[in-house]
């Protein structure tokens, strides 16, 4: 089958290479060039640890909280749209036990299954994403975090997750080489992490290889169908016929899953990162801080730095009132780094595509015969994409699924 992929992100690029495998001819299409998109500046985490959705009991108060402070990990622009209106509702009425205890099983099975998968990707590429399995720690300042933290723990373990929980003299014993001013943290073995700009370019000269065709600097504009088929991409470049179409278009999935009557609720959650080059000190394990809700990467002699969730639509404007309470929280916990406040040309954004219950959509269109969604990964797509890529492939096939997806479909 020859197949259209919409979106050359790390979804995008996973669903052409299981795709590829059997055999299908594959075109990928993206506006970019391929050099960056959400999947390049992320933290490079695969998180198991993250079993527990977003949309979570608390998270609306705390939301509430912090979008008083300009200086906050969360914001909400206000802003006249419908769409927006739409998404908070749904985010509201999914924020609770009940519905937290129905997604984190199916959460977990898609993240565990995409964990190990991506470990046998990077071990097939020559470990071209630089994966380390040594684990990622959660790291707090405060007894009420730690509290939170350590019910995550036992939480963890109904799902075969260990997580031991350290005070502050094993937090250090890990990281011999610099400080670190905390009150304790979880360590989660089973998490791993990568560099994100290696993933995608050895994912990309992978499938390159392996024959799938690139159109970067093609925008998609709109669809040619015939008796529920989309027969054709309308790009600004020309028409493409295609006999399948895949939808992993990130942050605009709700823009372009309109053209074709198919309303999904996503909205676009602005992160920053900063990457300091050449560390002389490194930290030897990835942590997030969880009081201040920023992340940090050792991949080689580089130190990623991450964090802040703003909704505010489509922009990649760089707001350092945001971006200095990330680095200024790198440095309270770890006040050897002393690293400094970058200017605003060096500091990279991306848009997380967020969905409101905080699972993926992975399904078929309930319109057409032959288009098939790939995304709303919001703050999980690298951790996601290699489950993903592995389930549209079988969907696709008609095949039994590896995991139950009935909880990704679109019209949930
Ligand atoms: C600060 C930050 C830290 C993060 N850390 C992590 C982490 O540690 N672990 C993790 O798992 N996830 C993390 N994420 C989330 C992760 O980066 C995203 O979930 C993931 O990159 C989304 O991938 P994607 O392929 O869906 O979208 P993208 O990477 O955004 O790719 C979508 C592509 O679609 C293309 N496109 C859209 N519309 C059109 C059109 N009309 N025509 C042509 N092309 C189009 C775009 O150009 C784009 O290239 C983080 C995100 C941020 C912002």
């Amino acid at each position: 089958m020859h197949i259209t992929i919409i979106g050359a992100g790390v979804i995008g690029l996973s669903c052409a290479y299981y795709l590829r495998k059997e055999g299908h001819e594959i075109s990928i299409i993206d506006r970019g060039n391929g050099t960056d998109n959400c999947s390049f500046g992320n933290a490079g985490y695969i998180s198991p640890s993250h079993f527990i959705p977003l949309a979570s009991p608390g998270i609306v108060a705390q939301g509430l909280k912090w979008m008083l402070s300009s200086s906050s990990p969360f914001y909400i622009k206000p802003r006249l749209s419908t769409s927006m209106v739409k998404w908070g509702i749904k985010f509201y009425t999914k924020a609770n036990q009940k519905t937290v205890a129905q997604n984190a099983p199916h959460l977990n099975n898609i993240l565990q299954l995409s964990r190990n998968l991506m470990v046998d990707l990077d071990r097939e590429l020559n470990h071209g994403f630089q994966l380390e399995t040594k684990g990622c720690l959660m790291l707090y300042k405060t007894e009420k975090t730690g509290h939170h933290e350590a019910e995550l723990a036992h939480e963890a373990k109904k799902y075969g997750i260990h997580a031991p929980i350290l005070n502050a003299a094993e937090v250090q014993a890990m990281e011999p080489e610099v400080e670190v001013d905390v009150l304790g943290g979880v360590y989660f073995p089973i998490d791993c992490h990568l560099h994100p700009v290696r993933m995608m370019e050895s994912l990309r000269n992978k499938i390159v290889g392996m024959g799938v065709k690139m159109l970067y600097e093609h925008e998609v504009l709109n669809f040619e169908i015939k008796n529920e088929k989309v027969v054709s991409v309308i790009t600004d470049k020309g028409k493409f016929s295609t006999e399948h179409l895949v939808l992993a278009a990130g942050s605009w999935l709700e823009v372009i899953s309109k053209k074709l009557g198919i309303n999904l609720l996503l909205q676009p959650g602005k992160g920053y990162s900063v990457t300091y080059p050449n560390r002389q000190n490194n930290l030897k394990y990835p942590a997030i801080l969880v009081d201040d809700r920023v992340a940090m990467t050792p991949m080689g002699n580089e130190l990623r730095v991450g964090g802040t969730m703003e909704l505010c639509g489509i922009n990649h404007q760089i707001n350092m009132n945001r971006v200095k309470p990330i680095i200024s929280a790198a440095n309270s916990y770890y006040p050897d780094l002393s690293l400094a406040v970058p200017p605003s040309k060096n500091v990279w954004s991306g848009l997380r595509p967020c969905s409101p219950d905080g699972l993926p959509y992975i399904g078929n269109s309930p319109y057409h015969n032959n288009v098939t969604v790939a995304g709303g990964h919001a703050m999980l797509g690298i951790s996601l994409a290699a489950a993903t890529g592995l389930l549209i492939k079988q969907m696709i096939q008609k095949e039994p699924t590896e995991i139950p997806i009935n909880h990704f479909r679109l019209n949930r």
